[in-house]
């Protein structure tokens, strides 16, 4: 594919502004009012909370997310873009919720960085662990925003340590606080060498802080008392001797993390931060690809376009029962009404209606790059972990189905409504809300399973709004799954063997349901040939 020369509209110069990322934290360290907070300093929405009023009129609107009002939590991923300073943002959403940790790795699949949102007075908490693993096993970059300083802190020497010993990265200061909680003050800018100072005010101020003011000047005096200033002077100067220098390489390699501090609520730091993305986050990179069976990179600049689907969303807009398909563009120019085909079914669809996300709005994408987010409206044609481009050719390396920790007999209780159930389930399974498995045996029973509880309450409380099926979650008698693989005549010998154990998943790939791990472990050793995977890539 040839590359197209940089001019404004070339995919080569769009897809270089592009800077598309998510955020991971553990619940409650801040990540929603962050979020708010970065869509604010972009300019993207006047008043904080924007995000979260409109989030209520959506929810108000769509049956099945009372479940997010109920449990106070986010269970849909979706994407924001905003223009700022001459780049293009897209902020992927990511679930905090740890039943929903499937579809936070698919979305981290999107991503091309990660800013990791710290309590001050937590530090690394067991889910930021847990996705800074997703993040580490693919080689997504990490900056680490260090959040609630205007509330008693660790010691940021602590925290540092913390990441350093807990995540095996090498934190990198750019800025120092001065003190924290009642007695923050702000903070160093370590390369500027400017303090910024921290005026209390409430949450629903929206007026700047007083603007930075150089270490040296007399100015400082105004914020810092003798004694503070020696403080964070000598915490800058220890931290400058301690911690190595920040290298964007090793930033981009996944070595070292560049450190923010701030205070989300109180709109403190999250400018910085932004300026930070801005600056180090990655552009959207090359992508591994198959192409007619051979290995190959997908670069941004290329002039065909390709993506793929790593997130479906059913009934977005209640007026409309369409599923919306998340499409991470890989490379090329798209632009409306473009004909796409899938990879693995070949069909070919015209995309006429694709919606970019703004924070108040969502609008007709006329065109979109590298790195964009585009909802592709259609009717279960698009599943997640589909690669669409304009040939046909790509596929980009699948999406991971984690084998489910809870598994359910699943019945509905008006029995002439089977043949409706099985479309209702195929549906959820193929947006990724709980997977599905068909025992290989003669019976009509369906086995769901999902990662966590939750999943299981979504389910069944979108049968009801929206297929209008009134089910049964039964306990199965299995308890794992395993995808199996390996040569066919040693996966059919084995599946000959555990007929009443073998199930398929919603591709018709062969699963082997273990009543526990033991017997997961038992037969695995006793059928050496075969693979018994917990994931399995989709696409
Ligand atoms: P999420 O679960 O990670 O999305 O967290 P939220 O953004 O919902 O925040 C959890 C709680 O922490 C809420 O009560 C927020 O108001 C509060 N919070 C978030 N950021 C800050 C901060 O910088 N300072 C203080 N004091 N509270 C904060």
């Amino acid at each position: 594919m040839s590359t197209s020369p940089a001019t404004p509209l070339s995919p080569v110069f769009q897809a270089a502004r592009r800077r598309t990322f998510a955020i991971i934290s553990h619940p409650d360290a801040g990540k929603t009012t962050l979020t708010e907070n970065l869509l604010l300093a972009g300019g993207a929405i006047r008043a904080a909370g924007a995000v979260r009023a409109r989030g209520q009129t959506r929810r108000t609107q769509s049956d099945w997310m009372k479940i997010e009002r109920e449990r106070g939590i986010s269970v849909s991923a979706s994407v924001m873009t905003f223009d700022h300073d001459g780049l293009m943002f897209n902020l992927l959403d990511t679930p905090g919720h740890e039943d929903f940790s499937e579809d936070t790795y698919r979305t981290l699949t999107a991503a091309d960085a990660a800013i990791m949102v710290l309590d001050a007075a937590k530090g690394i908490e067991p889910q930021t662990l847990k996705l800074f693993e997703v993040c580490r096993l693919r080689d997504i970059p990490i900056i680490t925003f260090i959040n609630k300083m205007d509330r008693e802190a660790q010691d940021p020497f602590e925290l540092l340590d913390e990441v350093s010993s807990k995540l095996a990265l090498d934190p990198a200061p750019l800025f120092w606080p001065a003190g924290s909680g009642g007695r923050f003050k702000g903070m160093l800018d370590l390369r500027k060498q400017t303090f910024i100072p921290y005026a209390k005010k409430s949450s629903n101020d929206d007026e700047g802080h007083p603007d930075p003011v150089a270490i040296n000047s007399n100015a400082i005096s105004r914020f810092l008392d003798p004694e503070e200033q020696a403080e964070v002077e000598e915490g800058a100067m220890l931290v400058s001797e301690a911690a190595k220098p920040f290298d964007v390489q090793s930033f981009l390699e996944g070595h070292m993390t560049p450190v923010f501090f701030g205070s989300a609520l109180r709109h403190f730091g999250v400018a910085e931060l932004l300026a930070g993305i801005g600056a180090y986050a990655p552009a959207p990179h090359p992508a591994k690809a198959v192409r007619n069976g051979a290995e190959t990179h997908v670069a941004p600049g290329d002039g065909e376009v390709s993506g793929f689907v790593f997130k479906v969303q059913a009934n977005m807009d209640p007026n409309h029962r369409d599923r919306i398909a998340f499409l991470r563009l890989t490379s090329g120019r798209f632009t409306r009404g473009m004909k796409l085909k899938a990879q693995n079914t070949g069909k070919s669809m015209s995309v006429n209606a694709p919606v970019m996300f703004f924070a108040s709005d969502r609008e007709l994408a006329e065109d979109a790059y590298a790195g964009d987010v585009i909802g592709i409206p259609n009717h279960g044609v698009l599943r997640v972990g589909d690669s669409l481009s304009e040939s046909g050719l790509l596929r980009f390396a699948g999406l991971p189905n984690f084998a489910p920790e809870i598994l359910r007999r699943v019945r509905v209780k008006d029995p002439l409504k089977a043949k409706h159930l099985k479309k209702a389930l195929e549906g959820l399974a193929e947006e990724g809300v709980t997977q599905l498995f068909r025992p290989m045996l003669g019976s009509s029973d369906f086995i769901v399973g999902a990662v966590g509880q939750l999943q299981f309450e979504v389910m069944a409380d979108r049968l009801g709004g929206e297929y209008a099926l009134d089910v049964m979650f039964e306990p199965s008698p299995y308890a794992e799954a395993r995808w199996i693989s390996g040569a066919r005549t040693d996966v059919e010998d084995f599946q000959d063997k555990h007929k009443t154990a073998m199930a398929t998943d919603i591709d018709d790939q062969p699963v082997f349901l273990g009543k526990s791990s033991w017997e997961i472990g038992y037969v695995a050793e006793r059928f050496p040939k075969v693979r018994f995977d917990r994931t399995r890539e989709r696409g």
